[in-house]
């Protein structure tokens, strides 16, 4: 993936000003404080140290902590770049194709019954134990096709690994 690719997701996940801020951070190569940002992108000072807080939990960004002089005041001085931005994209990836994959599964490890009134859908478990019949309305349950859910799913999984060949 190239890197305006992955400011756009990024801007997906944190907004126009999670952008800003990061883009303020990557020609930033010793670092910006929360002040700084905030003036340089018109930003409120709270709402940058929001995101900085929320970008940072992602991986996306880190900080740097040193004393001023000798008081007991620190300067925080916020980085980040590319090989960040990538690691952490790679590792929300590969949780979604983890949580897919779960899904994927359980999708053809059961056999499913459903509804026809109200469209309800039941593990094979759960209908035999209800002698095959709709919790909500009583109908006679039947099977239930899943194998376009499957194939599906398996597509989703299998561009996500691409993708995720190319990220990391
Ligand atoms: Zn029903």
């Amino acid at each position: 993936m190239n890197d305006s690719g992955i400011i756009k997701i990024v801007e997906q996940m944190y907004g126009a000003n999670g952008r800003k801020i990061l883009e303020v951070l990557l020609n930033s190569p010793n670092g910006r404080t929360i002040e700084e940002i905030a003036q340089e992108t018109s930003i409120r000072v709270n709402d940058v140290r929001r995101l900085l807080y929320e970008m940072s939990q992602d991986g996306l960004v880190a900080y740097i902590r040193s004393q001023r002089g000798e008081s007991h005041w620190y300067s925080y001085r916020w980085y980040s770049n590319y090989s960040m931005l990538k690691a952490s994209l790679a590792r929300r990836l590969k949780e979604v194709i983890r949580v897919l994959q779960e899904r994927l599964n359980f999708e053809t490890s059961n056999t499913f019954y459903i509804c026809p009134n109200d469209q309800s859908v039941y593990t094979f478990e759960e209908a035999f134990e209800n002698n095959f019949q709709c919790i909500q309305c009583g109908s006679d349950l039947v099977e239930f096709d899943n194998r376009p859910i499957v194939s599906y799913l398996s597509n989703i999984i299998e561009k996500l690994k691409k993708y995720d060949n190319s990220v990391g």
